[in-house]
């Protein structure tokens, strides 16, 4: 298990509960994403209308739960929240389509993962606010048209590729998370230690930040490993250098690739000259599942721009040369 992993883990549980931003205001970064946003929530509200259907895409931990959360608080509507897996019958989806009342927000999150009879019963849902249901079995069975109460369904994703097109085309506000940039992170962590009551100053929350590949959750998490790391031999304060060492301890560089991004980028430099590599054969090399490494350890590796995929396999760039400051050989 990685500390670096943008899944959420059990011990994110607690701190997320007490720290998750509450109004679009605290919800830092994400510009374009709040901007449109504001415009549709303020639009809906005017007309006293349900908010159009939101997809919201991205990697983990970049707050898109935060987000429909958010949207619920400012729309002034309730929230109930669900994820893809979780429905497993269509009566199942037509039960909570049902229970929901007039301009609630349903969210869905890994939308993607909706199974299809499941989602057959959103089309209708989110098109005319209505279900058909099928009542009795064999020849006496008949069809029921339900209305529904207008909802918004905010679904959230990790695989905006994954998802069908019908149920893609159904949401009126589809809208890119992106990664944070250091200085909006450091933000985030300087906030959530004011909320815990943790001692940091800036330089302490922007060493967490640039070693937090990205990512919120992964910043949350670090701060708290780092407190306790303070705690036990700093006496709490959190400065560039506790954070620096603690998060060593924790081997975490610099970029915040921890043990196993440098083995595999180790492995394509040292068994592969770099690349290009296959997929199958990496994961060999280093003892891993192909699926691990394409949604685990390659999405930030390459937003880094430290490899890259073509369409022989994966290369190790110059930048991810330099980071392990071994030259590039040419042939
Ligand atoms: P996702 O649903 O995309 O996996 P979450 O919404 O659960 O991500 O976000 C993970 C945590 O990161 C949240 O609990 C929240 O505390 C923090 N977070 C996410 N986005 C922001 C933000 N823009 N500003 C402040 N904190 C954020």
């Amino acid at each position: 298990e990685r500390i670096i992993t943008a899944e959420l883990r059990n011990e994110d549980l607690e701190i997320e509960a007490s720290i998750r931003p509450k109004t679009l205001e605290d919800y830092i970064g994400q510009k374009k994403a709040k901007e449109n946003l504001k415009v549709f929530i303020q639009a809906a509200k005017n007309r006293k209308e349900a908010l159009d259907h939101v997809l919201l895409y991205g990697p983990p931990g970049l707050g898109k739960t935060t987000l429909a959360n958010i949207i619920a608080n400012e729309m002034q509507v309730n929230i109930k929240v669900t994820s893809g897996p979780a429905i497993e019958k269509p009566g199942d989806m037509a039960a909570i389509l049902n229970n929901l009342n007039e301009g609630d927000l349903l969210f869905i999150d890994e939308v993607h993962r909706l199974n299809r009879h499941v989602e057959e019963i959103l089309y209708p849902a989110m098109e005319d606010f209505t279900i058909d249901i099928v009542i009795g079995k064999g020849p006496g069975a008949r069809s029921i048209r339900l209305d529904l109460p207008k909802f918004t369904l905010i679904g959230a994703t990790t695989r905006a590729g994954l998802l069908t097109a019908p149920l893609r085309d159904r949401f009126g506000v589809i809208q890119r998370l992106e990664y944070y940039k250091t200085d909006e992170l450091t933000k985030i962590v300087t906030r959530s230690a004011q909320v815990l009551g943790i001692k940091i100053n800036t330089a302490g929350a922007e060493e967490i930040a640039r070693r937090s590949r990205g990512t919120p959750r992964i910043a949350n998490r670090l701060l708290k490993r780092v407190r306790d790391f303070a705690e036990v031999k700093f006496e709490g304060y959190i400065d560039e250098e506790v954070a620096s060492a603690a998060l060593e301890s924790l081997e975490i560089d610099q970029m915040g690739l921890d043990r196993i991004d440098r083995k595999m980028l180790l492995a394509m430099i040292e068994k592969f000259g770099g690349g290009p590599v296959g997929i199958d054969t990496l994961a060999a090399a280093i003892g891993e599942e192909n699926d691990t490494i394409e949604d685990v350890y390659e999405p930030f590796l390459i937003q880094l721009g430290f490899i890259n995929r073509t369409p022989r396999g994966r290369v190790v760039t110059a930048l991810g040369y330099k980071h392990f400051g071994i030259e590039q050989l040419h042939f």
